[in-house]
C-alpha cells in the first residue's frame, strides 16, 4: 500500500483558481484542503472547492473507447476517428470538419487541439465553450488595450478604496475572490457597488446596489464617462500621454447621456442612486471594476466592456495598486485557452489572422504544411454549420453543448444529424449520447498540466490518481489521432512538460516584446522543474522584467503604445419583452454548482440548498400569472420551453425571471436553461445574449 502523501494542485471549478492540496491516506482515501501557500486562495476553498474529494467516485465515468455504443480499444476507436477526419477534409475540405473544447482543457490540451486544427488540418474550425464565458471581455481588451490582457491581480482587491462588482455575482461565482473582498472591507472600509438587475447575495453586502434595467450597461458607463469629464475629474495628463480617441468616445458619451437624470430614467434608476455611485467612482482614486457574465453574455456585451474600459483610461486607473478594470472568468482555464489560440478567431499565443506576418510565424515556429490562414466559426456558427451539413465530422471535447449551447434543441438536432461525432469526456452526459465515437477521458485528480487563472497565473494540475480503465489525457488522444492522420512527427510529445515547453517557445518566438503575453523564460523548465513549477503570473519574458500589474509604465501593445477610447452606443438588447413575452428571462450559476452539474451534482450536500430545478419571480409577476411559490411552471421563450419549480422572491425585479444556467442529466429534457436561451451574438464577439430572452410563464 501507497504511503500517505499530500499533492499541491489547482481546483478544476472556476476563474479564481485556488490552490488544494490533496491528501491521500495509506488506505487510498482521499481529502482535500485549501492550499495556505497558494496566493490566489491563501487556504480559503468555496462549497465547491471542498467537496471535492466526494467528486472521485467513478459512478458515470467513461472507462473504454466505444464506437456506435460498444466497447472496443483504443486503436479501433482512434482509427476511425482519424480516417472519418481525414476523409471528411480530403472530400470536403479542411473547414469541412471542427473542434469544439472547452474552459476545462488544461493549457497542454489545447495547445495540441489548436495546433492540430489549425497548424495541421489547415481550418479556423475550433472553437471552445470560453466563447459563451468572456468572450466579449477578450474583444473589449484588444479594442482598449491591442491584445487581450486583464490588467491587474486579486491584491488589487484588498488594496482598492472602492469595488464596483458589475453583472457579477462574485459572492457565488467567484466566492474566494468575494471572501477576499470582504475581509479587506473590514480591515479598512473597503465601499463596494453592485450593478445587478437582480438582487443577489453580492447585493446583499454592498454598500450601494444599483438594480439596473437589463442591458442598460453601456449607457450607465456612458454617463459616467460625462460626469466625470463635467466634473473634471478625469486624469488629462494620462489621456495626452498614454491614451487615444478620447474626445470622439467623451463627446459620443454626452450626446447619448448628458446627464445624471437622462441616466437614471434610461437604466431604470434613481437619479439618487446615479449620483451617489457617480459620485463614490470620481472620488476614489483606488477604484477595481469587476465585470464578469452579466456584461459579457449580451449582444452587446464588447461595447459593455469598453465602456467600462473607457471610464478607467479617462481617470488614469490602470495599472496602479489597488485601480483597474478586472474579469473575472468562469472556468478554470478559459485563460490558458485564450493563451494558446483556443477561439476560433485567434491564431495561437496571442496572435491573430488579421496580420500575414503571424501567420507566417507560426506556421514556420510548427513546420505547419496547411497553416490556415483565417479564422474559424464561432461556436454558435459552428452548430450551426452543423445543423446545415457544412461541418461533417465534429470533435467535442470535456464539454457538454447539448445543455449549455443556447436553442439546445437545435443544438440536439445538429448532433443528431452530423455525419461523425467524437466526444472525448470524463462522464456520460447529454452529449454523449449523440456520439459515434466515444473517448473516455482522464479527469481532475488525474491530469498532469497547468492552467492560467483570472490574474494571469498559471498553475499546475497535478495528478495524485490514476485514470481508471483506459481513460487518458485529453493531450495524448489529440496526439494519437493527429500521428494516425500523418502528423505524428510534430505531435510526438511524451510528457505535458515537453508540450508546456513548445507552448513558451512559441510565445516568445520572434517576440521583441511587442507581444505581452511572453512566456520565453520558461521555455527551458526540465521534466523536475515543471513537476516543482510553483504559481506564477505572465508575462514571464526571458532576460526583462517580470510585472505582475500590467501597464503600470502606460504603455500597451497597440501600434502606438497608447491605449485606445473605444466610442459605444447603447443598443436595445437583441429581443423586448411584448404582450406574448412578457417577463425578461436572465440565467447564471448556482452558488453550489458547477456547469452542467457532471461533477457537482453527484455531491449531496451540494444538492441541498436547489435540489430540483426553479424558476425565480418578484411576488407581483407571480401574482400576476396566478402562480405561487412552489407551483410547477412552464416557462417558454420564441426558442423552447422548460419546467421549473417556482420561487417567489422580492430579489427579483418585477418583470425578470431568473433561471439557473446548471440543469441536466435527468432534468436535460425539460429544465435545461439552454432550450429557452437565445443564440443572438454580439456581432464582435460571437458571444451569445444569455442574459435577456424574453419569456412567458403559466402553471404547469
Ligand atoms: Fe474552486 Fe472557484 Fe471555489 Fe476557488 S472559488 S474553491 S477555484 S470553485
Amino acid at each position: 500500500m501507497d504511503e500517505a502523501r499530500e499533492v499541491r494542485t489547482t481546483c478544476p471549478y472556476c476563474g479564481v483558481g485556488c490552490g488544494v492540496l490533496a491528501g491521500i491516506a495509506a488506505d487510498g482515501t482521499t481529502t482535500v484542503r485549501g492550499d495556505p501557500d497558494h496566493p490566489a486562495n491563501f487556504g480559503r476553498l468555496c462549497s465547491k472547492g471542498s467537496a471535492l474529494g466526494e467528486t472521485l467516485g467513478l459512478e458515470g465515468r467513461l472507462l473504454y473507447p466505444e464506437v456506435l455504443g460498444k466497447q472496443t480499444g483504443w486503436d479501433e476507436a482512434l482509427d476511425l476517428v482519424a480516417e472519418k477526419f481525414s476523409r471528411a477534409i480530403a472530400e470536403h475540405g479542411p473547414d469541412s470538419v471542427a473542434f469544439y473544447v472547452s474552459g476545462q482543457l488544461l493549457t497542454e490540451d489545447y495547445y495540441v487541439a489548436n495546433k492540430l486544427m489549425k497548424g495541421f488540418i489547415g481550418s479556423g474550425n475550433i472553437d471552445t465553450n470560453s466563447r459563451l464565458c468572456m468572450a466579449s471581455s477578450v474583444a473589449g481588451h484588444r479594442r482598449a488595450f491591442g491584445e487581450d490582457i486583464v490588467p491587474g491581480v486579486y491584491e488589487d482587491f484588498e488594496r482598492a478604496d472602492l469595488i464596483v462588482l458589475t453583472g457579477s455575482n462574485t459572492a457565488w461565482c467567484h466566492p474566494v475572490l468575494y471572501q477576499r473582498m470582504l475581509a479587506a472591507r473590514s480591515e479598512h472600509g473597503t465601499r463596494i457597488v453592485v450593478i445587478d438587475p437582480r438582487r443577489t447575495a453580492t447585493a446583499d453586502e454592498c454598500d450601494l446596489h444599483l438594480a439596473l434595467d437589463p442591458g442598460t450597461d453601456v449607457l450607465l458607463f456612458k454617463g459616467l464617462l460625462t460626469y466625470l469629464a463635467q466634473a473634471g475629474k478625469i486624469d488629462a495628463g494620462f489621456i495626452r500621454d498614454h491614451t487615444s480617441g478620447f474626445d470622439a468616445a467623451a463627446s459620443l458619451a454626452e450626446a447619448d447621456a448628458p446627464s445624471v437624470a437622462r441616466v437614471a430614467m434610461g437604466c431604470g434608476l434613481t437619479a439618487t442612486d446615479v449620483q451617489a455611485f457617480y459620485d463614490l467612482f470620481a472620488e476614489t482614486e483606488c477604484t477595481v471594476t469587476v465585470y464578469s457574465q452579466g456584461i459579457n453574455q449580451s449582444a452587446h456585451g464588447t461595447d459593455k466592456v469598453n465602456a467600462i474600459i473607457n471610464c478607467h483610461l479617462a481617470t488614469g486607473r490602470i495599472g496602479k495598486p489597488g485601480a483597474g478594470p478586472f474579469s473575472v472568468t468562469g472556468q478554470p482555464n478559459a485563460m490558458g485557452g485564450r493563451e494558446v489560440g483556443g477561439l476560433a478567431n485567434q491564431l495561437a499565443a496571442h496572435m491573430d489572422f488579421a496580420d500575414e506576418a503571424n501567420i507566417d510565424r507560426v506556421s514556420r515556429f510548427w513546420g505547419a504544411p496547411n497553416i490556415a490562414r483565417r479564422g474559424g466559426l464561432k461556436a454558435v456558427d459552428m452548430f450551426q454549420a452543423v445543423a446545415d451539413g457544412r461541418i461533417k465530422a465534429l470533435w467535442v471535447m470535456g464539454t457538454n453543448p447539448a445543455v449549455s449551447m443556447p436553442d439546445a434543441s437545435r443544438v440536439r438536432a445538429a448532433l443528431f444529424k452530423c455525419d461523425f461525432v467524437v466526444v472525448s469526456d470524463v462522464t456520460r452526459t447529454d452529449t454523449t449520447r449523440h456520439a459515434d465515437v466515444l473517448l473516455p477521458a482522464a479527469a481532475w485528480g488525474e491530469k498532469d498540466g497547468t492552467v492560467t487563472n483570472s490574474e494571469r497565473r498559471l498553475s499546475r494540475q497535478r495528478p495524485f490518481l490514476s485514470p481508471p480503465g483506459d481513460a487518458k489525457a485529453d493531450w495524448r488522444i489529440v496526439s494519437e489521432v493527429a500521428a494516425r492522420m500523418g502528423f505524428g512527427d510534430a505531435f510526438a510529445y511524451q510528457t505535458p512538460a515537453e508540450i508546456f515547453r513548445e507552448h513558451a517557445a512559441l510565445s516568445a518566438f520572434e517576440n521583441d516584446g511587442e507581444r505581452l503575453f511572453d512566456l520565453g523564460g520558461l521555455i527551458d523548465l526540465s521534466e523536475t522543474e515543471y513537476a516543482a513549477f510553483a504559481p506564477r503570473h505572465w508575462p514571464a519574458p526571458e532576460r526583462r522584467e517580470q510585472q505582475a500589474r500590467l501597464f503600470a509604465d502606460g504603455r500597451f501593445p497597440t501600434p502606438d503604445g497608447r491605449a485606445r477610447f473605444v466610442p459605444v452606443r447603447q443598443e436595445a438588447t437583441a429581443f423586448t419583452v411584448d404582450a406574448d413575452y412578457p417577463l425578461a428571462l436572465n440565467t447564471g450559476r448556482l452558488r453550489d454548482q458547477w456547469h452542467t452539474m457532471t461533477r457537482t451534482g453527484s455531491v449531496p450536500r451540494l444538492m441541498a440548498n436547489a435540489p430540483e430545478p426553479a424558476v425565480d419571480l418578484h411576488p407581483a409577476d407571480a401574482g400576476a400569472h396566478h402562480l405561487k411559490d412552489g407551483d410547477l411552471a412552464h416557462l417558454s421563450t420564441r426558442f423552447g420551453f422548460v419546467r421549473a419549480r417556482v420561487r417567489v422572491t422580492e430579489a427579483q425585479r418585477r418583470g425578470q425571471a431568473f433561471m439557473p444556467m446548471h440543469w441536466s442529466g435527468q432534468f436535460a429534457a425539460k429544465a435545461a436553461a439552454g432550450l429557452v436561451s437565445s443564440p443572438v451574438t454580439d456581432p464582435h464577439s460571437g458571444q451569445p445574449e444569455l442574459k435577456h430572452v424574453p419569456a412567458r410563464i403559466m402553471r404547469e
